[in-house]
């Protein structure tokens, strides 16, 4: 016959801590505890199965059941030496649910069941203490009545009708407090609730305790189902069928006096990690005492003094638990006359920064293993180790007094505080000025690059995850709140309006870029310790905690993962960072973002706009020599490591002004008219500029552009090596859908590279690759890999073209969408794995089956992104390339996805693997 009720007590359970899918989270742990000798009330746990019956059988239980509860019972009356329902020595019980996964407060609780008015005389026969009787029984109506017998206020307006009577007594005594009224207040309450249940149900309460706990057993599974419960589940992705155990337990009081009290603690600091007893408690209260609010619970270092016996036991408590678990733990107790029980216990909530520090402290303790510690830190947890963050309770209090503004996408985690500026000039004006700004633009495009870096944060109205300004400020290293679209932004008056709230030019604002939250006024905001060691250089690693816990899990994270990781960079110091970070390489320099440099915007307005080629041919002669040198700083600060350099990509209107004063002053430089660039640059116009004349086909159409990069590379690398600094170039082309484009640019470079070793007397090694960035690329790569020695997937780019999405424009539907589960994250955040995934598949099976040595990376921004690194490290990419903040995240993800891949000699079954693919 099936068990359904499981029993603990007296040192012995019969479930254990791993039947949590059976007995819930707290029954398993309820019977863990009682195995490992610590003292827990005995129970018995009805199994979650029960729970699935009662809903499949119109609400009834299984026949057995019944006998199997009252066998369970008599264990418990025979475990704690006293009766249900007998008034010389009366059991009480609580009956409590418990799900799997902890869904805190969203489902029923009865305490002190057993109690009618011969078992309330009884037990003040045995106690003496009026008071705690009478107290336990108006708790015990009261909460029966709300939760059984349906009393409970359905709208938040309404009042729960036992609280109008309490306060009725409290203003007839003139006291304040429930604790200033007298036992028999208390008494009287007893017979007003009876009376109120009866007025509202029709019947009477019920006295006989077995038929209050089966009332309350069914009261606990119906639970299950309430909107709360409902709600929860949807948002912490808790399937229904899971279903809720009951737990049914002896009852001990923490209100039967001065030598009782009740209290919750965790095994560490929850805020911090610090190894220390972390929590409060209360003499002669019940454990709702503690979480109501209405008395201040002490600390519970406190207890150390007022009861050092106790407090000795709890310690000891804390130290087997954590022994036990090898995890910080959460638990309750009570002390009913100076002696202490163990009521729950559960693995402890914590903040990133003690996630992290226990994780580090645990291993040096011998507690866990360097996996499990992986395990255990979510990548993106590291970011707050990397960034400054606000002070928290400066930003609490913000947020509570109105001062939230707008939320936007989290485009570039971290804290930032300045004055609002509208353009990138002032953005370096003020910026020279010492002052501290944000950059807030509708949208940002390559010109406004100077006025980003000059920035402490950029804020958007448009535009989403993969837009300029999102992918630009990650590869800064700064905040970026983009696609806010509750802005209005008049560029004219140099205002913004928000929530009907004007805010100016030099008006403070603060941006919190990990939510996306923007906030008026100044937030105070914290240095990261790791970038003071590792990229100013400015503190010293000894004096540097946190910095010795990042440097720990790199280091663990480095001993597991396969693929190799790169960088996203294109200037010198971006490289320099991300090596500091651990970049192995850079995976993407965007060429284009180099032009927009001292000295180089110039000539390059002039190569687009030229009317011929001899005009093109010259203005690229002037570029050429600053590209050189730009590759040049690029080489030296990657001392050897590989460098993949993208031939330029954006359509050429990005680079030309569109303002009249600009375009003058152009034509002033070029020594040619207003009315000739104007008409140039208007020719330039295109309606859908992303699958536009952009990509290899500029290279295509102006093969001098493409023979001027690669010249410049080219030298530069000749030129590094010359003075001893190994170089390894990789040339890109991108935008590739077509053997043929790529093989007409291949033999460009290929040309070049023959004509420079020649001329400069030497031999460098270099690659030919391609971006697979649209989707026919992906679908011919076959073909594509008979020429290409390595695939780089833009999927920025190729989440565009497969989804039929703008990645500029999206935000105003992907975010809806998102809410709506049409997609599960934003698919150019989080890789669409089924579409996007599938063409990557294609391309990789197709690449190695002509080249089986293909060499496979990603450079679109998932490649800084946990789940997708998950999804390359799946499908044997080789390498993922990220912006240089979020390389310490990709090497922790790259870890924990090889930890989680048998085949890599993980620790972890495949069905976990499993299960998190089908969470995401
Ligand atoms: C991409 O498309 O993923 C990519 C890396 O290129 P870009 O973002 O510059 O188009
Ligand atoms: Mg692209």
């Amino acid at each position: 016959m099936k068990k359904y009720v499981y029993f603990f007590g007296r040192g012995k359970a019969e479930g254990k801590a791993e039947m949590k899918g059976l007995l819930g989270g707290k029954g398993a742990n309820l019977a863990e505890m009682t195995n490992i000798g610590l003292p827990v009330p005995a129970g018995f746990s009805i199994s979650t199965e029960v729970c699935t019956h009662f809903y499949a059988n119109k609400k009834t239980y299984p026949r057995s059941l019944n006998a199997e509860v009252a066998a369970a019972l008599k264990k418990v009356e025979s475990a704690m030496g006293a009766k249900f329902g007998d008034p010389k020595n009366p059991l009480l019980v609580s009956v409590r649910s418990g799900a799997r996964a902890s869904m805190p407060g969203m489902m029923d609780t009865i305490l002190n069941l057993g109690m009618n008015d011969t078992v309330a005389g009884g037990l003040i026969k045995k106690t003496g203490n009026n008071r705690f009787v009478y107290d336990s029984y108006r708790r015990f109506v009261q909460m029966y009545g709300d939760v059984v017998l349906g009393l409970k206020p359905v709208h938040k307006d309404e009042i729960d009708p036992f609280e109008v009577i309490i306060e009725e007594r409290k203003k007839e005594r003139g006291v304040h407090l429930d604790t200033e009224l007298t036992a028999d207040d208390m008494k009287d309450l007893v017979g007003l609730f009876k009376k109120a249940i009866k007025e509202k149900t029709g019947h009477d309460f019920p006295e006989d305790p077995l038929k209050q706990l089966w009332g309350a057993i069914g009261a606990v599974f119906g639970s299950w189902s309430n909107d709360r419960a409902i709600a929860y589940r949807k948002m912490y992705d808790i399937p229904e069928a899971w279903g809720t155990a009951v737990n049914i337990q002896s009852m001990v009081f923490g209100n039967m006096g001065e030598s009782s009290g009740t209290g919750v603690a965790f095994t560490r600091n929850a805020a911090s990690g610090d190894d220390m007893f972390y929590g409060e408690y209360l003499m002669n209260a019940q454990g709702e005492d503690v979480v109501a609010g209405t008395r201040t619970p002490l600390p519970i270092s406190d207890l150390a003094e007022k009861n050092p016996v106790i407090y000795k036991q709890l310690d000891r408590i804390r130290h087997t638990l954590e022994k036990h678990y090898r995890d910080m733990m959460d638990v309750e107790f009570t002390i009913q006359e100076g002696k202490l029980y163990m009521l729950q216990c559960r693995v402890g909530k914590r903040t990133a920064f003690a996630a992290i520090k226990i994780a580090v402290d645990m291993v040096g303790e011998k507690l866990i293993s360097d996996r499990e510690a992986l395990a255990r830190i979510e990548p993106d947890q590291l970011n707050q180790l990397l960034r400054p963050v606000f002070d928290l309770k400066e930003k609490e209090s913000a947020v509570k007094s109105g001062r939230l503004l707008a939320k936007g996408l989290n485009a570039g985690p971290g804290a930032a505080t300045g004055r609002v500026v509208f353009n990138a000039p002032d953005a370096e004006a003020w910026k020279k000025r010492g002052e501290l700004v944000i950059l807030t633009r509708i949208e940002t495009s390559p010109e406004d690059i100077k006025g980003m870096d000059a920035a402490e944060g950029i804020l958007t109205a448009r535009g989403g995850m993969t837009s300029h300004a999102a992918l630009v400020a990650r590869q800064m290293g700064k905040v970026c709140v983009a696609g806010c679209s509750s802005l209005e932004i008049d560029y004219a008056t140099h205002t913004m309006t928000v929530k009907g709230k004007k805010i100016r030019e030099g008006d403070w604002i603060s941006l919190d870029g990990t939510t996306g939250e923007v906030i008026e006024g100044k937030v105070a905001t914290r240095p990261s310790e790791v970038l003071r060691v590792l990229v100013d250089k400015s503190l010293d690693p000894k004096d540097a905690p946190v910095y010795q816990q990042y440097a720990r899990i790199m280091q663990w994270a480095d001993r597991y993962r396969r693929l190799k990781i790169r960088t996203n960079a294109d200037q010198p110091d971006q490289a320099l960072n991300a090596v500091a970070f651990g970049a192995e390489g850079i995976g993407l320099c965007r060429t284009e973002h180099m032009f927009f440099g001292e000295g180089k915007i110039g000539p390059m307005r002039e190569m687009i706009l030229a009317d011929t080629v001899d005009d093109r041919k010259r203005a690229l002669a002037k570029l050429l020599p600053l590209q050189r040198k730009d590759f040049e700083g690029i080489f030296e600060a990657m001392n050897g490591r590989p460098v993949t350099i993208r031939t330029i990509d954006p359509p050429l209107h990005e680079f030309v002004p569109h303002e009249e004063p600009a375009q003058r002053e152009l034509a002033r430089q070029m020594g040619s008219t207003y009315e000739k660039v104007h008409q140039r640059v208007e020719s330039l116009h295109e309606f859908n500029p992303m699958l536009g004349f952009r990509g290899c086909r500029l290279g295509i159409i102006f093969p001098e552009i493409t023979e001027m990069q690669s010249r410049a590379i080219f030298e530069a690398a000749a030129n590094v090596q010359a003075r001893g600094i190994a170089v390894e170039p990789e040339i890109m082309i991108p935008l590739v859908g077509n053997v043929k484009e790529l093989a007409n640019q291949e033999k460009i470079v290929r040309r070049v590279a023959g004509e420079v070793m020649k001329e400069k007397g030497t031999k460098f090694k270099y690659l030919v690759g391609t971006m697979i960035e649209i989707p026919r690329g992906a679908l011919t790569a076959d073909e594509i890999a008979g020429v290409a020695e390595f695939f780089s997937f833009g999927t920025n780019d190729l989440t565009q073209t497969t989804l039929g999405v703008s990645r500029d424009d999206a935000a105003r539907f992907l975010i809806p969408y998102v809410e709506m589960e049409i997609y599960p994250k934003d698919p150019f955040e989080a890789l669409d794995r089924i579409g996007v995934g599938e063409l990557m598949k294609i391309a990789i099976a197709k690449g190695r089956s002509v080249r089986p040595d293909l060499k496979v990376g990603i450079c679109g921004e998932h490649g800084g992104d946990p789940s997708s690194i998950e999804f390359c490290h799946q499908i044997n990419q080789n390498y993922v390339s990220c912006s240089p903040f979020r390389v310490p995240i990709a090497r922790l993800a790259a870890a924990r996805a090889a930890l989680a891949d048998t085949s890599a000699g993980g620790t972890k079954k495949k069905a976990a693997g499993k299960k998190r693919l089908r969470k995401r």
